[in-house]
């Protein structure tokens, strides 16, 4: 239960407050139990001050992107849940190309902007269905392409609310990896540097990205994207093929039939039959093929 006092507080910043919100709503998973608090903030300050009223009346946050790469747990999330919206969905135009990116905008909205401006680099994006913020902390990457390409850098705060820049190499990016994993740092907006593209060139590439991704992946079922991250010199949508687990299903999760990669909620499916099927793939591929399979998908709650 969070502090009422708290709540008001929060409320007070400008910021929409939710009580046990399901994080079924927030989820591209359509997965989880609620949330004690859920609020979108939408400017700096009102951050700020949100987040050192958290360390005041020692509640923790968790903050959310578009959801797009979460399991979270059927007993929901403790604490407050923050989603950045307002002046965080902010896109600009810089000079040389550039473009700064508030963290809580979409990665399709990004994407967009670069084609209206004609500026390409990021068609690579089209489709991977998270937030700006999201894709940093993820390095996000898709046919060839990662966000590690594009950010120039990025600022972040800190839990006592400082203000921080990272800058180029500073994101220690690698596959799926950023400085920012595990840390508790909030990615305000980041910095992309784009190259001046024809429009219609720019357009082609995203639709042909889309038309893979459509052909290829489970898009119109709820899922997290790729459940596993790609195992050293295998594909992991390969193995688990091979390991007769295609369509494989437990409660209402399954191994997809079109993609065996992406596990898909068929239909009230639970933080719990998904973790099951996890383990259940892990243990086969790991018996059969010698192969550990790592999971992309954060656990939360
Ligand atoms: C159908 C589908 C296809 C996908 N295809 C791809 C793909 O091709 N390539 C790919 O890389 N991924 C893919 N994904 C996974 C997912 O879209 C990416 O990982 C995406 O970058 C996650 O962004 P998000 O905003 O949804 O983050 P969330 O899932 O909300 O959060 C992920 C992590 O980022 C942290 N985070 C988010 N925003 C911030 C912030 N502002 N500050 C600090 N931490 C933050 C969260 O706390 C969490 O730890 C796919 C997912 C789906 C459902």
């Amino acid at each position: 239960m969070i502090d009422t006092n708290l709540i008001e507080l929060i409320k007070s910043e400008n910021a929409e407050v939710c009580l046990d919100e399901p994080m079924t709503q927030h989820t591209s998973f359509r997965i989880g139990g609620n949330a004690d608090c859920f609020c979108e903030v939408k400017s700096v300050e009102a951050l700020r001050k949100i987040i050192l009223l958290c360390k005041q009346y020692h509640v923790d946050y968790f903050i959310l992107g578009l959801g797009s790469n979460l399991l979270v747990s059927d007993d929901g999330i403790r604490g407050l849940v923050i989603k950045l919206g307002g002046e965080f969905n902010e896109i600009t135009s810089l000079e040389d190309n550039m473009v700064r990116c508030g963290a809580g905008a979409t990665l399709a909205g990004l994407c967009v902007y670069a084609r209206k401006m004609s500026l390409g680099g990021l068609e690579f994006a089209w489709g991977i269905p998270g937030s700006a913020g999201g894709a940093v902390y993820m390095n996000a990457g898709a046919y060839g392409g990662e966000i590690k390409d594009v950010v120039v850098s990025s600022r972040y705060m800190d839990k006592d609310g400082n203000i921080y820049l990272c800058n180029g190499l500073e994101h220690d990016f690698s596959y799926r990896h950023s400085f920012y994993s595990d840390k508790d740092y909030i990615i305000l907006d980041a910095v992309f540097r784009l190259v001046p593209k024809d429009q219609e060139e720019i357009n082609d590439r995203m639709q042909e990205l889309m038309n893979r991704r459509r052909t290829k992946q489970p898009t119109n079922h709820p899922s997290a994207g790729s459940i596993f991250k790609r195992p050293e010199g295998y594909y992991a949508a390969a193995l688990i093929e091979e390991c007769g687990l295609k369509g494989c299903t437990i409660g209402g999760a399954q191994v997809s039939p079109k993609h065996s990669g992406f596990i898909v909620n068929e239909g009230g499916a639970t933080a719990a039959d998904v973790k099951a099927l996890i383990r259940h793939i892990q243990k086969e591929v790991y018996e059969q093929k010698g192969v550990e399979l790592c999971c992309e998908v954060k656990f939360i709650g």
